[in-house]
């Protein structure tokens, strides 16, 4: 039996509602519907049904809620049920109430982002780079940009995909090299707003979806700023060999993409870093038509064994950077044979970053890596103390501090590492220390 609230004092409505939803001792209904009609104006059965609901409340006792305890209201009479229980879903008012809660702070958060994003193009708008500092490969990068959508850098704005004539491959590695160096900056008011999240008060956003700026210099125009540039003297050797070091590996992993494309093939994000290290790592000595020539040799192998019934081209990709660092081992060694020059394939260009370092100091793809390393050699660099046997070191010290930062551990991991060099551990010693001590490190991010 459902229990009644009416919502008119109208005797007859009240009659017809009672009438309505009145059953026998065995649960059935005691008249059908059709015989309430007509009932004033209403003739047939779904206008009466309607009617029903704006009279009266009906609940089912036999449906209780499992979260408020209170018992479903039901608008018809095949909702009610024949045995008492408990719901398995909630009751339509606490769905109601949970959906109002959760647009509530849907609203609020929101509020908060667009408060924020206010702020933060106030913020942004107020900041100023003085150009005639700028080290040497901020300089190269910047009128690299320049060329690649020209005008826009100097008189308007920009998104991350328009500059894909900057270099060959990814750009968003160099786009955020200009921005740490606060040369051009995001400006939340001429993005849409969903480029940004704001959870917890912090602030994130995606980096392809945001419009960036050249960030004006105190004094001179943006023209004049571009202008200055192309006069500035670039002495930075460090800088610069990281920036071509940087370059010459985007060229070799988008070569790497298209041969791994044209195979069907693909290169997961932790064999991209790995590759990255390692061919950056074979760069200082190689020129990068060689290293081409090396890609082309172990993507090969990688399909051949990921033909094997053991494997596929999932598990045969990620051997990738190992193959490559193993045939360089084997060149080095005499082992296999000299690396041939590649020729630039004819959908690679050498962007317009490549151009300015043919322009500038006549590197190009076919200058060895030795002879860029001694045009720009850098006081600071060990050669001894890292070298290709060192590898393992380079990716193991890598998968560390990714880990930590991913999982906020960077300051726990840094002291972990410092205890153990300090009680006499070797470097990789004391490296797989630090994931023993903080097996969290070895959970996926
Ligand atoms: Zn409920």
């Amino acid at each position: 039996m459902v229990n009644l609230t009416f919502n008119t004092t109208d005797p007859e409505e009240i009659l017809l509602a009672q009438r309505y939803w009145a059953m026998d001792g065995e649960g059935k209904y005691k008249e059908n519907v059709a015989a309430l009609l007509p009932f004033r104006g209403l003739t047939i059965t779904a206008q009466l049904s309607a009617h029903m609901r704006t009279i009266v409340t009906a609940t089912d006792p036999n449906q209780q809620c499992p979260k408020c305890g209170n018992f479903e209201v039901v608008t018809n009479r095949s909702h009610v049920k024949r045995k008492a229980g408990v719901m398995r879903f909630k009751c339509t008012a606490c769905i109601e109430a949970e959906r109002a809660l959760s647009q509530a702070q849907r609203q609020q958060a929101s509020n908060d982002l667009s408060k924020f994003l206010t702020t933060l193009g106030e913020r942004r708008s107020r900041i100023r780079t003085e150009y005639a500092n700028l080290p040497a490969d901020i300089v190269l990068l910047l009128m690299a940009l320049d060329q690649a959508i020209n005008p826009r850098l100097a008189k308007g704005t920009f998104r991350e995909s328009e500059c894909a004539a900057l270099v060959p491959g990814h750009v968003g590695h160099f786009i955020q090299k200009l921005r740490g160096a606060q040369v051009i900056v995001d400006h939340p008011s001429l993005t849409s707003s969903d480029a940004y999240e704001f959870q917890d008060g912090h602030l994130s956003y995606y980096p392809k979806k945001v419009v960036y700026k050249l960030v004006p210099d105190p004094v001179l125009s943006n023209e004049e700023v571009l202008g200055l540039l192309r006069n500035m003297e670039l002495k930075d050797n460090a800088a610069l060999r990281e920036l071509w070091l940087d370059y010459a590996a985007s060229e070799c992993i988008a070569y790497l993409d298209n041969q791994c494309e044209y195979h069907g093939m693909s290169v997961g994000y932790d064999t991209r870093e790995e590759f990255f290290s390692s061919v950056r790592l074979a760069l200082q000595k190689y020129s990068v038509t060689k290293v081409w020539n090396v890609i082309w040799r172990v993507v090969r192998e990688a399909l051949v064994l990921a033909a094997r019934s053991y494997s596929n081209k999932t598990k045969a990709s990620a051997t990738i950077p190992g193959k490559l660092r193993r045939h360089l081992e084997k060149v080095e060694k005499g082992e296999a044979k000299p690396l041939e020059d590649w020729e630039r394939p004819n959908w690679q260009g050498a962007g317009t970053l490549g151009n300015l370092f043919t322009e500038i100091f006549s590197i190009d793809e076919t200058t060895p890596g030795t002879e860029v390393m001694a045009m720009f050699p850098d006081p600071t660099f060990d050669e001894g103390e890292l070298s290709i046997d060192a590898e393992p070191i380079r990716l193991a010290a890598h998968r560390l501090f990714t880990a930590a930062v991913a999982h906020d551990l960077a300051a726990n991991a840094l002291i972990t590492l410092a205890n153990g060099i300090k009680e006499g551990l070797e470097l990789s010693d004391a490296i797989n220390n630090v994931f023993d001590r903080h097996p969290g490190l070895n959970e996926p991010y």
